[in-house]
């Protein structure tokens, strides 16, 4: 597993160093597919940096030839020369530009969708202890952060590199002597450079942290505003404010002295040197050496370098950067997650036989409080379960386990006498289905929805869903039929009706054990009624009913009573209202809560 260091830890300067090589090297093999692409942006960007290099050349050489007798020809030539160089240079920086783009957008969609592929195999534990922007930051901004930084930075290596040692190679030619003397003056001030900035983005950091001490201070006394009221320290608490912003913009001005001078400096000095080659060169061109027109050539080449070593220093530690986000992408992208859900196991015919063996579970989230304590149940084959307790007793964590989101500590759940594990992730969410608390449909057509996770399902099928759904007649009188769009989660649809174009995507799968995990208390009476005929038809499927309204389970074979993660009772409706125990006293509970909450409507 990769991780990236975002802290500031100096000590392990060069472990760091090495990760962010290894990391950026990855990105570089990445982007193999796009080879093509990127080599096609090379060749351009060494046409455009090779193109750009004459026209100082050719500009010293119109100079030249506008002090002598000149001939219209000579002049003619130069110029069209330059033209044609300026019209190749831009031509070539152009195409370099798209070819890049192309491989960028290329490489941040496939990375993209690999993420993604990578996040939605990962363990329900992990999205509930992962923040939902960490993720689509991820899948968003870091990815794009990513291929871009890496790219751009290869980019203006590349080019600055090129231009480097071309440059050189014609001021040689125009004049060693001047070279000479450049450099022994560029790598000083890349030097410079390089040492302010590492200064400025110290002391950038340090404004950064004051401030948002800064704002702590206000945030702490707004949201205790309270307690400043009540003990009279409006006062004390403007000063300290006022304190904070003074650390704050002492800090600031300090930066942008520092600034200001490192600015002031580097300008004299690039006068400094200009003066100096002006000064030197007039020696040389008096001397015989050299013409004007090298002169000028030479020194607009002159001021490009400075650019050229300036921005090589600065690359090599932005490379280092920019591989940041790339950390963070693999990060993800390696995970592996915590639950497998990759078994093999797929019979042809599967009876429904499901027993929970002393399962011990907590919640990852919260892994001292345990949730489930040696819980024990047994669904028969096409038989139907009821499972009641009080809110908070762990029922929906029972369906959870069963539908493989968690992983229990202790004890295990068998299908068929087979650990639920090693059957087929796909077999086992085709053959044990539910229908959650709250249903969730996604933005789409309602087919696609009832649909959802099936390859290739008739309409025939769907519409049997939907009818022993009880679905059907409602969805008829939408205005495209089945082909009406839900919106985003199902919000065009009333609560009922999602819950039961729900219950139609389990009953399309036609599975082999079906949950309910109170589907009824968003329902109607009439939908509920239809919904119990519905359960009465699936006489060979195993059923497990977890409801409020107790209406629905009377009839149920086995009726688990479970309250702290442990079953507390079990037996038929009449069994357990003989006994007048936790069954007894919960279904006076709730049907006195129930009169009341309809005596308010
Ligand atoms: P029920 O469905 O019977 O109302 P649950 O199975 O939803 O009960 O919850 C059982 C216990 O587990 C509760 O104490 C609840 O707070 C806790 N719990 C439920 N879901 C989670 C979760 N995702 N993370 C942490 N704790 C949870
Ligand atoms: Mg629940």
């Amino acid at each position: 597993e990769v991780t990236w260091p975002d802290g500031n830890g100096e000590s392990n300067g060069t472990e760091k160093k090495q990760k962010a090589r290894v990391l950026f090297m990855r990105v570089i093999r990445l982007y193999r597919p796009d080879f093509l692409f990127m080599l096609g942006a090379f060749i351009f960007l060494a046409l455009a940096v090779l193109c750009e290099m004459f026209i100082p050349f050719y500009t010293g050489k119109v100079i030249d030839i506008l002090q002598s007798q000149y001939q219209w020809n000579d002049f003619l030539m130069a110029i069209v020369f330059m033209g044609l160089f300026s019209l190749g240079s831009s031509f070539s920086a152009g195409s370099r530009g798209g070819l890049f783009m192309c491989a960028i957008g290329r490489f941040t969609k496939r990375v993209k969708v690999q993420l993604f592929g990578a996040l939605v195999r990962q363990e329900i534990g992990f999205f509930e202890t992962t923040k939902t922007g960490d993720i689509t930051s991820r899948l968003s901004t870091d990815t794009n952060l990513m291929a871009r930084a890496v790219a751009l930075n290869v980019n203006v290596l590349v080019r600055t590199f090129i231009r480097t040692l071309g440059m050189l190679s014609l001021m040689l030619s125009l004049s060693w002597k001047l070279t000479v003397l450049m450099l022994m003056e560029t790598p000083l001030t890349g030097l410079a450079q390089n040492i302010y900035d590492t200064y400025y983005q110290r002391l950038s950091k340090e404004v950064q942290d004051s401030m948002a001490r800064t704002n702590d201070t206000a945030e702490e006394a707004v949201s205790g505003i309270r307690t400043v009221r009540g003990f009279n320290a409006e006062r004390s608490e403007s000063r300290r404010y006022d304190a904070r912003l003074m650390d704050t913009h002492k800090l600031k001005t300090h930066r942008d002295t520092v600034r200001a001078v490192y600015l002031l400096v580097r300008r004299l000095t690039e006068v400094a040197v200009k003066v100096a080659m002006l000064y030197y060169g007039r020696l040389i061109i008096q001397s015989g050496q050299m013409s004007t027109g090298n002169l000028v050539s030479f020194l607009l080449y002159q001021s490009d370098m400075a650019d050229n070593i300036r921005t090589l220093i600065y690359i090599f530690g932005d490379m280092l950067n920019s591989v940041g986000a790339a950390g963070k992408v693999f990060e993800y992208l390696d995970r592996e997650p915590k639950v497998k859900t990759e078994g093999t196991l797929k019979p042809d015919t599967l009876k429904g036989h499901v027993q929970f063996h002393n399962l011990t579970f907590s919640y990852p989230t919260q892994a001292e409080q345990q949730v489930l304590k040696y819980f024990s149940l047994e669904l028969k084959p096409g038989k139907m379960t009821a499972l009641v307790g009080p809110s908070g007793g762990g029922k929906t964590t029972c369906v959870s386990l069963l539908e493989r989101f968690y992983q229990a500590q202790q004890g295990e759940i068998l299908l068929d006498g087979q650990p639920l594990q090693s059957y087929q992730h796909k077999y086992l969410h085709n053959q044990i289905v539910m229908v959650g608390q709250e249903p969730v449909l996604f933005s789409g057509s309602v087919k696609d929805n009832i649909t959802y996770g099936l390859e290739n399902c008739s309409l025939e099928r769907v519409q049997e869903a939907a009818r022993k759904a009880n679905a059907h007649e409602f969805i008829c009188q939408l205005e495209k039929g089945y082909d009406t769009d839900v919106g985003e989660r199902g919000s065009l649809l009333a609560g009922g009706q999602k819950q039961r174009i729900a219950i139609a995507r389990a009953l399309v799968r036609e599975p082999q054990v079906l949950i309910l995990d109170e589907v009824t208390s968003s329902l109607d009476m009439e939908s509920e009624n239809m919904v119990q005929q519905t359960l009465a038809n699936c006489p060979n499927q195993t059923l497990l009913v977890i409801a409020h309204r107790l209406k629905t389970i009377e009839r149920a074979d086995q009726i688990v009573v479970i309250d702290g993660g442990t079953v507390a009772e079990r037996g038929t409706h009449e069994e357990l209202m003989d006994k007048k125990g936790s069954y007894y006293r919960l279904r006076e509970r709730l049907f006195t809560d129930h009169n009341t909450t309809q005596g308010q409507h």
